[in-house]
C-alpha cells in the first residue's frame, strides 16, 4: 500500500459521500432530459474543489456522424460533464519527457436512468431515501453511487496528494443516453478521447468486466397472399411463412453461441442471446393473413463484426423464406457492437487488484467475467483505449422497483477508485 493511497483512503468521508449520493438520486434524470443531473454533478465537482465544465453537445453533428450508435428516448439537447485533476506528470529526470505526457485515467458514468416504472415503490422512486444501510431510488445503484463515488474518489487523491499532484491526470465523464444507445459518451469521446485507460463503476456486482456482447435490433416484414377463410388454399398465410424464419433465428443463436472463442463470455450460460420480442399480424380470425412483422434483438459476439452479424442473418433468412418472396429486413434502432479489454490487460488486473484488496475475505479472489448486454464500455475499446467496468451490487437489482445500493458498498467504491487511480499513475512512475 503506497502513502499516497493510504493518505487518499483516509481523506474519504463516508458521511459526505452517502449525502452527495442521495442528492443526485433526488434529481430526476430519465434518458432524455438530464441538464438538471449534470448540473447537480456540476455542483458536486465544485464543493470538492474539481474544475468542471458543462458542455452542450451539437445534436445534429451527432446524428450525421458516421459513427452515431443511434438513440431512442426523445431528445431535444445532449448535455455532459467533464472534470479534470490535473496530474503531476513524471518526475522530470534529465531526457524524460516532460510532465505534459503524463498518462491520463478516465473515470466515466451514466447519469440517466430508466423510468420508475409502474408498480409502487417503498420509498418513492426519487427519494434518495435511507433505510435499512442502503440509499433508495431510481438510478441509485445504476449508476449514480459510481458517479458521486468517482467524485469522492478524485478529490481524496487530489486532497492526499498536495502541492505535488496526483501521479497521473484523471477525468470524470459524467454522461448522458446510456441507456438508449451512448450519444453521449460518443460524444464526450468525439471532444476529447486521449485517454491510456478508462474505468466505468457500473454496478457490476464488484467483479471486474472485461468484455460484452454487442445487440442489433432488427425490423422483419414476411408477406403472404390474402383470401378468405373458407378458401385458404387460394391463399398464402404469413403466418405459416414466419415459421421456419423463426426457426432460422433460433438456428443463428445456436450457430454464434457454440464455439464461444472469448473464455470470460463462454462461462456465460447464454452469450449472444437471439430474441424475437415483437410479431404482429393478421387482422381477423376468417381472413389469410398477408403480412407479418416482427422485430427481434441479435446479440454480436466479441470479435465478430456488426456487419458480419448482419449477413449471417441476412443469409439465413433468405434461405428460410424460399420459396416466396424474400423478407424485407431493415436494421433499425440500437446497432451496438461488442467490446473487450484483454483480462491479462495490465489495466485490467489492475483493477481488479484494486477490487481484490477492498471486498471481504469470504468473496476473495476479485473475479473477471463477461457480460450478454451492451454498455458504453464498447465506445472506448472501439477507439483503441482499454476499458473495464467495476462497481457496486447486482445489475439486474439495477433497473428494478426499490433499486437501491448499500451504503457499504458505495464507500467501498470510492475505495477502490483510489486504489486504481493512485495504482495506475504509480505504475508508470515507477
Ligand atoms: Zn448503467
Amino acid at each position: 500500500l503506497s502513502d499516497l493511497t493510504a493518505r487518499a483512503l483516509a481523506a474519504l468521508d463516508r458521511d459526505r459521500l452517502i449525502d452527495d449520493l442521495g442528492r443526485l438520486v433526488r434529481v430526476p434524470s430519465q434518458t432524455g432530459a438530464e441538464r438538471r443531473a449534470v448540473e447537480c454533478l456540476a455542483e458536486l465537482c465544485a464543493e470538492h474543489e474539481l474544475t468542471a465544465a458543462v458542455h452542450e453537445h451539437d445534436l445534429a453533428a451527432l446524428r450525421a456522424h458516421p459513427g452515431y450508435p443511434g438513440e431512442e428516448a426523445e431528445r431535444h439537447e445532449l448535455v455532459g460533464l467533464e472534470a479534470t485533476l490535473p496530474g503531476a506528470g513524471r518526475p522530470e529526470a534529465a531526457g524524460a519527457e516532460p510532465a505534459a505526457s503524463a498518462r491520463r485515467l478516465c473515470l466515466a458514468g451514466h447519469l440517466d436512468v430508466v423510468g420508475p416504472g409502474a408498480a409502487p415503490w417503498r420509498h418513492g422512486a426519487w427519494s434518495g431515501a435511507i433505510d435499512d444501510g442502503a440509499v433508495y431510488g431510481r438510478g441509485a445503484l445504476d449508476m449514480k453511487a459510481g458517479v458521486v463515488a468517482a467524485v469522492h474518489a478524485i478529490a481524496a487523491v487530489k486532497a492526499a496528494a498536495g502541492a505535488a499532484g496526483p501521479p497521473c491526470e484523471v477525468v470524470l465523464l459524467g454522461v448522458s443516453s446510456e441507456e438508449d444507445g451512448g450519444l453521449g459518451a460518443f460524444a464526450a469521446l468525439e471532444r476529447d478521447d486521449r485517454f491510456d485507460a478508462c474505468l466505468i463503476p457500473e454496478p457490476t456486482d464488484f467483479r471486474t468486466i472485461c468484455a460484452h456482447g454487442g445487440a442489433l435490433t432488427v425490423r422483419g416484414v414476411v408477406t403472404g397472399v390474402s383470401a378468405h377463410a373458407a378458401f385458404r388454399l387460394s391463399g398464402i398465410s404469413a403466418i405459416d411463412r414466419y415459421i421456419p424464419i423463426h426457426a432460422a433465428l433460433a438456428e443463428v443463436e445456436r450457430a454464434i453461441n457454440e464455439h464461444v472463442e472469448h473464455p470470460l463470455m463462454a462461462e456465460l450460460e447464454l452469450p449472444y442471446p437471439v430474441l424475437v420480442g415483437q410479431v404482429r399480424a393478421g387482422s381477423w380470425s376468417s381472413q389469410v393473413p398477408d403480412r407479418l412483422e416482427f422485430d427481434a434483438r441479435i446479440g454480436v459476439p466479441v470479435g465478430m463484426g456488426k456487419a458480419e452479424v448482419r449477413a449471417m442473418v441476412e443469409d439465413a433468412l433468405a434461405v428460410a423464406a424460399r420459396p416466396g418472396p424474400p423478407v424485407e429486413l431493415r436494421w433499425v434502432g440500437g446497432q451496438f457492437g461488442p467490446g473487450s479489454t484483454d483480462a491479462d490487460h495490465p489495466f485490467a488486473r489492475l483493477v481488479t487488484g484494486a477490487l481484490d484488496a477492498e471486498l471481504p475475505v469470504a468473496r476473495r479472489p476479485a473475479r473477471q467475467a463477461g457480460i450478454s448486454y451492451g454498455a458504453d464500455m464498447r465506445l472506448f475499446t472501439e477507439r483503441g483505449i482499454p476499458c473495464v467496468m467495476a462497481g457496486p451490487g447486482d445489475a439486474r437489482l439495477a433497473h428494478a422497483v426499490d433499486e437501491r445500493v448499500r451504503i457499504d458498498d458505495v464507500l467501498r467504491t470510492a475505495r477502490m477508485i483510489v486504489r486504481t487511480i493512485v495504482a495506475f499513475g504509480e505504475e508508470h512512475a515507477r
